[in-house]
């Protein structure tokens, strides 16, 4: 545990800070107060699909609900002196080489693929069919859905499970893992914004409402990120489990997509910049990535 959270502050200290304003978006809608409105929550997806995770062999050690722990690291992390992040072309884009198993059915992978494409949309990150590297996203369905954080080294896998994992905002999730993200609800300063009520927590689950030293990248706490778990996450009684604070009416966790600030979050630890990000999108993409 230790180790992870050690790998993610370097990660994140790696970064460049900087400081431009960012526009948060209202939460005006439903705040959804009960837990049956939060039964598309990305968390409550997770939590859902992850049920049974860690019962076959061969399934990784998983952490904080989907992150994925290598075993068998002693000392540092190998993460740590390669530093995590996907490495920049000099283009400017950042391509990630990824395959697909063969586990998923046409429309399932179509929708990976639309998963993967959203980043090109608005980041310099270009997920690519692999060819010959040698780091790689390796999509699989596994039991759950889960992620390391930031680039491991070789192939990496990416579960989805056919089951439960395979929805726009849990594959950004799990992606924003494999690009160096953690959830954001860790954040350092999030005592500031979120209440976590342990007492409601199932015994056992209280790791996952931890807090890590992270750094964030000059962007505000964001209720919105898709990388935030909802009221109800690991809920032991249908109580709330993390009330946003001052007002504890905020919708949290409820984000179907990738927010503005997980868009500038990317963005900035990439050290994307506009040029970089509109360049190479041909609008015949989707087809090379079909044909894979
Ligand atoms: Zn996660």
């Amino acid at each position: 545990m230790m180790l992870q959270v050690a790998v993610l502050s370097f990660l994140l200290c790696s970064a460049h800070s900087f400081s431009v304003k960012v526009l948060i978006d209202g939460s005006d809608e439903s705040s959804g107060n009960t837990i049956e409105d939060d039964e598309f929550t990305v968390s409550a997806r997770l939590e859902k699909a992850n049920a049974n995770l860690g019962k076959n062999l061969g399934d990784p050690v998983v952490i904080f609900g989907d992150i994925a722990v290598p075993s068998g690291l002693q000392n540092a992390d190998p993460c740590t002196a390669r530093g995590c992040l996907w490495p920049k072309a000099p283009d400017g884009n950042v391509y990630i080489p990824f395959r697909i198993s063969r586990q998923f059915s046409r429309r399932q992978r179509e929708i990976i693929i639309e998963g993967l494409r959203s980043f090109e949309r608005t980041t310099c990150i270009r997920f690519t069919p692999l060819e010959r590297q040698r780091d790689f996203v390796d999509i699989q369905s596994r039991s759950g859905c889960f992620s390391f954080v930031g680039r491991r080294g070789n192939g990496q896998v990416v579960s989805l499970s056919r089951q439960g994992c395979v929805f726009q905002s849990i594959i950004q999730h799990e992606l924003l893992h494999a690009l160096g993200f953690n959830h954001e609800q860790t954040r350092s300063d999030r005592d500031q914004n979120v209440r976590i009520l342990l007492q409601n927590v199932i015994p056992g689950q209280e790791h996952n409402f931890r807090r890590i030293r992270t750094r964030n990248l000059g962007t505000p706490y964001d209720y919105n990120s898709v990388m935030h778990y909802g009221r109800f996450a690991f809920s032991r009684n249908r109580q709330p489990t993390i009330i946003p604070i001052p007002n504890p009416n905020v919708a949290i966790g409820r984000a179907t997509q990738m927010s503005p600030t997980d868009i500038l979050r990317v963005n900035r630890l990439y050290a994307c910049n506009s040029t970089s990000s509109k360049r190479h999108l041909k609008p015949t993409q989707t087809d090379i990535f079909l044909k894979k």
